[in-house]
Order: C-alpha cells, then structure tokens, then sequence
C-alpha cells in the first residue's frame, strides 16, 4: 500500500482493549469493512503485495475474517477460493489439522478433495498474531495436496513474532504494528 493509503486503512482498524479477554488489544476491522475506498485499497493491496508470488492456483481463507477479503481477492486473481473452518463446520470428509493455542487446542478442517494435487494457494486471514492458526492452516493446505505459495495479512503485530512460527514461508504482510 501506498504510505498515504496505509495510514487511511490503518486509521480505519480499531482498536479495542482488554477484549475479548483482559489485557488483549483487539484489532477490529468492521469500520474498514464498511468503508467503500478502504476495503477495495486492502484487495488492491494484497494483489499488488502477492503479485512476485508465481502462479496462484487457488486462494485459502482462515475463517471467519480471512474469508473476507480472501474471496474477493480470489475474484480479483481469477481463482477459486477455499475455506479453512473450524472444526465441525464442514459436512465429511474433511482433512484435519489440530494445534495448540495458548490455553487447550483448536483444531481446523479443509474438505478432502478441495485442491488438485500440486495446486499453488495463497492463505490469507486478516491478523498474523502468534502465527499459530496461519501454521496449522499452511500444514493442512500440505497434507491436503496443496503447496503453500505464501501466506497475506492485512496486519502484522510483530511483537508476537508470528513469522518466525512461519519460517520457509513467503509472508506478506500490508500493515505491521509493534
Ligand atoms: P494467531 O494464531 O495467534 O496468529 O492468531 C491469529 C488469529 O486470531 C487470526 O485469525 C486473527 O484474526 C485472530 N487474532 C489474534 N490476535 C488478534 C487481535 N489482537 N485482534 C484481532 N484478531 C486477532
């Protein structure tokens, strides 16, 4: 993104302390969303952003936010768009992918059969935190026949060092915060 487009789509993330637990600042994205210019900049950002990432057969989306600008990035791509949903939410047979969160595990689930075999995806989700959910998603993407051809985020909060969780990775990222 442009500096002048990147403070604007910043100035439109919001953020809300101690949710939904204490001592988390919640990065929200609905006031971008419903800003006409700011969503179609975050797109056109993440296309020009994955543009030297090789052939993309397919997009891949965390849910929920990931789907958000995934599918319309696909659109804009010419490719097809993939959900990868939490647990239970996909009719069988699904792949599986569990991994451990701060406090138990989650688990999140992709439907057999979705990727052709050797199919290039790009996943997208809208914040790299721990880059726990963004590591799990790229190993079931792998077990799912699928190469990871790089990983976007709208926003990075690099004191959580997620793109270390992701290493061999391509990560792009269009905002980053400390
Ligand atoms: P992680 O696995 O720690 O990288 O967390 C990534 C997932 O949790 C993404 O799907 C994000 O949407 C969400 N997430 C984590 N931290 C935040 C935050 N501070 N604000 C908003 N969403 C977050």
């Amino acid at each position: 993104l442009a500096p002048e487009r990147a403070a604007r789509v910043r100035s439109l993330i919001r953020d809300v302390p101690d949710y939904p637990a204490e001592g988390i600042l919640f990065r929200d994205i609905t006031p971008l969303l419903a800003d006409a210019a700011g969503l179609a900049d975050v797109v056109d950002g993440f296309a020009a952003a994955v543009a030297g990432l090789g052939e993309i057969d397919m997009v891949a989306g965390m849910e929920a936010r990931g789907f958000l600008f995934g599918a319309p990035l696909a659109t804009k791509l010419g490719v097809g768009f993939v959900p990868l949903r939490k647990a239970g939410k996909l009719p069988p047979p699904v792949e599986r992918v569990e991994y451990d969160l701060e406090y138990g595990s989650a688990s999140i689930e992709l439907r057999t059969g979705t990727l052709p075999e050797g199919s290039r995806v790009l996943l997208v989700d809208d914040v790299l935190a721990t880059g726990g959910t963004a590591a799990a998603a790229a190993d079931l993407v792998r077990r799912s026949g699928g190469v990871v051809a790089g990983l976007a985020f709208l926003l990075e909060l690099a004191a959580l060092h997620g793109r270390e969780r992701l290493d061999g990775h391509e990560v792009t990222t269009l905002l980053r915060v400390g």
